[in-house]
C-alpha cells in the first residue's frame, strides 16, 4: 500500500476528542479505515430470489459472529456490557429491517447491499429525529451493523481483534462496541477512532475499560500507515507519530509517573486530604459527562467540583430541552449523593460553539458573547437549563454556578432568572432545593477587583484560572505562540488569587479552584497557603494532589506563600517553589503540568 511509503515527519502531531485519560505508546494496527457504504445496483427480476438468499445468509453469518465474540469475552467486568451485542443482534432480528429490505430487494430490484444500506439510512433518519443526545448517538450501531453486514455480502474477511499484536495502539475509522469489549488490555494499551463522540459506546467503554482513547481524529486512518510508531495522550486529545528520541523520553516519564500515581490510588482513595498539622481540603472532580462519576468516586474525589453542562449542548443541530438536561444533572447528582456537585450553566462561546447556524460567529470569540452574556442574552435556553438544575436539586446537594461574572449587574440578572424558575417550578407543584447555594466563577480581572462586592451577594466562589490567567496576561489559552506567558506563577495572577481568598474569607464564603493549575501538585501547597481549600480538577490528577497536601504542612504551605508574593517576576517564583517542592517530591517534576 503507498500508505507505507510515506515517510512521516518526526513528531507529527493530531489532535482529536480525549475521550478516556492517560498516556500510551505503541504501534498502531488498524482495524478498520473508511466505513463500507454499500454500493446499490439493479437486479433482474430473475436475480431476486437468489439475492434475497444472499442477504440471509449475511445476516446469519453476522449473528454467528456476534455469538462468537460473545463466547470469547471471558472477563466479567464486561459483561455488564454485553447489552450492546445483544442491541446488535436485536438489530439484526428486527422484523421491521428484515422484511423491509427484503421487500426492497423484491419490489425496487435492488441488490442487498443497496436494500440494506437504504433501509439502515431510513432507520438512521428515524434517529436523527430523536431529542435524547444518548439514543441519537445509537445511530452508531446502526452504522456498525450497516458495515459488517455489507462486508460479509462481499465475502470480505475482516482483521479481527485475534490478530492484534503487543503493544498494540488500535485504530480503526469507527470501531465498534462489539470489538472494543474483546480487545485484551494486556496487548491494547490506545484506541484511535477517526469518529465517535464522548457518548458514543465506545468511548464509554474506554473510560470503564481505563484504556486511554482519542476519537474524532478526522482522516487519521486513510493517512497513517500500519505499524508506525505512536504516542497516544488521552488527557489531552492528542496523538504523536513517529515520534523522536526526546518526545519519547518525555511522554515515557509522564507515562510512568502516572502509573506510579494509580498505583498509590488504592491506598489514597479514603484517606482524607489533610496536611500533617490537620487542615483539611476537599478535593473534587471536573466532569463533562455523567459518565464520569464513576472515575470522580475511583480516584477519591469527594464531589464534583465543576460540572460543564455545555458539552450537552455542542457537536448537535438542536437544544437539549429542559427533561434532558434534567436527566442528566439528576443521574450525577444522585449518584454522587451525600457529595455536593457544582452545576456550571451554560458556557457557550469562546472556543465552544453552537452548531446552530442562527449563533455567528465572533470575530473575537474568547471576550464575545460568551457563558452568562449568551444566558442573560437568551433567557429562555438559560431558564431551561435552571429549571433543570433546580429539579435536579432535589435528589441530592446541588451547586448551581454562572460562569464569566463580570459585575454585581450580571450576578443579579442571573439570581432573578433562577428566582423566576423557582417561581414557575412552585406554581407547577415541582419540588428543588429552595436552599441551593448560589456561587460564581472568578475568572475576569473585573470580577476580581470586585471580589469583596460580589462576595456579598454569592453564597461561593470558584477561581477559573484558566481563563483568569487568559484575562489577566491577556494570552489566548489556545495559542501556542503565546504559551510562555500563561504563567500561573506571574506576580499579578498571585496577586489576584491572594485578592479573591480575602474578599471570601472576610465575606466568610467558600472558595475552591477549579482551573487547570488545581490539578498540578506542583501548585498544591501554593494554593493551600493562599487559602483555598476546595481543589476541583479532573479526576486522574486527584491522588497526586491528595499525596502533596498529606505530606505537607500548612504552616509551611503559609510561609511559602509568604516568599513567593514578595518576589518579583514569574521565573523566581517558579525556581523557588521547584526548589521548596521537588526537594520533597522528586518525583513531581514529571508530573503532569500545565
Ligand atoms: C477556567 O476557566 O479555569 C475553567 C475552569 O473553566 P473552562 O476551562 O471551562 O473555561
Ligand atoms: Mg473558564
Amino acid at each position: 500500500m503507498v500508505l507505507e511509503k510515506i515517510k512521516f515527519v518526526k513528531d507529527t502531531c493530531y489532535v482529536g476528542l480525549g475521550v478516556s485519560p492517560g498516556i500510551a505508546i505503541g504501534e498502531v494496527f488498524f482495524l478498520s479505515r473508511v466505513r463500507e457504504p454499500g454500493v446499490s445496483r439493479t437486479i433482474s427480476a430473475d436475480q431476486v430470489g437468489e439475492e434475497i438468499a444472499h442477504f440471509q445468509e449475511a445476516v446469519a453469518l453476522f449473528k454467528q459472529q456476534l455469538v462468537d465474540a460473545k463466547g470469547r469475552i471471558t472477563d466479567k467486568k464486561m459483561h455488564q456490557h454485553l447489552f450492546i451485542i445483544d442491541a446488535h443482534l436485536l438489530i439484526l432480528e428486527d422484523k421491521m429491517f428484515l422484511n423491509e429490505t427484503v421487500a426492497r430487494i423484491r419490489d425496487d430490484l435492488l441488490n442487498a447491499e443497496g436494500a440494506v444500506k437504504n433501509t439502515l439510512r431510513s432507520f438512521e433518519n428515524l434517529f436523527d429525529s430523536i431529542e435524547d443526545e444518548y439514543l441519537r448517538d445509537r445511530k452508531a450501531d446502526l452504522e456498525s451493523v450497516g458495515d459488517r453486514l455489507v462486508r460479509n455480502l462481499r465475502g470480505e474477511t475482516i482483521r479481527s481483534v485475534d490478530e492484534i499484536g503487543e503493544k498494540t495502539i488500535l485504530a480503526a475509522h469507527d470501531l465498534s462496541p462489539a470489538d472494543a469489549m474483546q480487545i485484551d488490555r494486556k496487548k491494547v494499551f490506545g484506541l484511535l477512532t477517526d469518529r465517535g463522540g464522548r457518548t458514543s459506546h465506545t468511548a464509554i467503554l474506554a473510560r470503564s475499560m481505563g484504556i486511554p482513547a482519542v476519537f474524532g481524529l478526522g482522516n487519521f486512518t486513510a493517512t497513517i500507515p500500519n505499524g508506525m510508531p505512536v504516542i497516544l495522550d488521552g488527557t489531552n486529545g492528542m496523538v504523536i507519530i513517529n515520534p523522536s528520541d526526546g518526545t519519547f523520553k518525555e511522554y515515557l516519564a509522564k507515562k510512568q509517573t502516572l502509573e506510579y500515581i494509580e498505583s498509590r490510588l488504592a491506598q489514597l482513595r479514603d484517606l482524607p486530604a489533610e496536611t500533617q498539622d490537620g487542615k483539611r481540603v476537599s478535593l473534587r472532580a471536573n466532569i463533562e459527562f455523567p459518565a464520569e462519576v464513576g472515575s470522580a468516586f475511583k480516584h477519591g474525589g469527594e464531589g464534583v467540583g465543576l460540572y460543564r453542562t455545555e458539552m450537552l449542548f455542542l457537536g448537535r443541530n438542536t437544544l437539549p430541552d429542559e427533561e434532558e438536561q434534567f436527566r442528566d444533572l439528576r443521574e450525577v447528582v444522585e449518584k454522587m449523593a451525600p457529595h455536593p456537585v457544582t452545576i456550571r450553566t451554560l458556557d457557550i462561546g469562546g472556543e465552544k460553539i453552537l452548531a446552530n447556524e442562527s449563533y455567528q460567529r465572533e470575530t473575537n470569540p474568547a471576550m464575545g458573547l460568551r457563558a452568562v452574556r449568551f444566558s442573560l442574552r437568551e433567557t429562555g435556553i438559560f431558564k431551561n437549563q435552571l429549571r433543570a438544575i433546580l429539579r435536579a436539586s432535589h435528589y441530592g446537594r446541588a451547586r448551581v454556578m454562572f460562569p464569566m461574572i463580570s459585575s454585581l449587574v450580571e450576578l443579579r440578572a442571573c439570581r432573578e432568572c433562577l428566582e423566576e424558575a423557582k417561581e414557575e417550578l412552585r406554581l407547577a407543584g415541582t419540588l428543588f432545593d429552595p436552599q441551593m447555594p448560589v456561587g460564581i466563577m472568578v475568572e475576569t480581572p473585573a470580577a476580581v477587583m470586585i471580589a469583596d462586592l460580589l462576595a456579598k451577594e454569592a453564597d461561593f466562589f470558584s477561581v477559573g484560572t484558566n481563563d483568569l490567567i487568559q484575562y489577566c496576561m491577556a494570552v489566548d489559552r489556545g495559542n501556542q505562540n503565546v504559551a510562555y506567558l500563561y504563567q500561573p506563577l506571574h506576580p499579578a495572577v498571585l496577586r489576584m488569587l491572594a485578592m479573591i481568598a480575602r474578599s471570601a474569607a472576610e465575606a466568610g464564603i467558600p472558595c475552591e479552584i477549579c482551573g487547570e493549575m488545581a490539578g498540578d501538585p506542583l501548585y498544591a501547597p501554593v494554593m493551600l497557603g493562599l487559602g483555598f481549600n476546595e481543589l476541583s480538577m479532573n479526576a486522574y490528577s486527584i491522588p497526586v494532589v491528595k499525596r502533596v497536601i498529606r505530606e505537607f504542612r500548612y504552616g509551611d504551605a503559609e510561609k511559602l506563600v509568604a516568599a513567593l508574593i514578595n518576589f518579583t517576576t514569574a521565573e523566581e517564583c517558579r525556581e523557588h517553589l521547584e526548589n521548596e517542592v521537588l526537594k520533597r517530591f522528586p518525583d513531581l517534576s514529571q508530573a503532569s503540568r500545565i
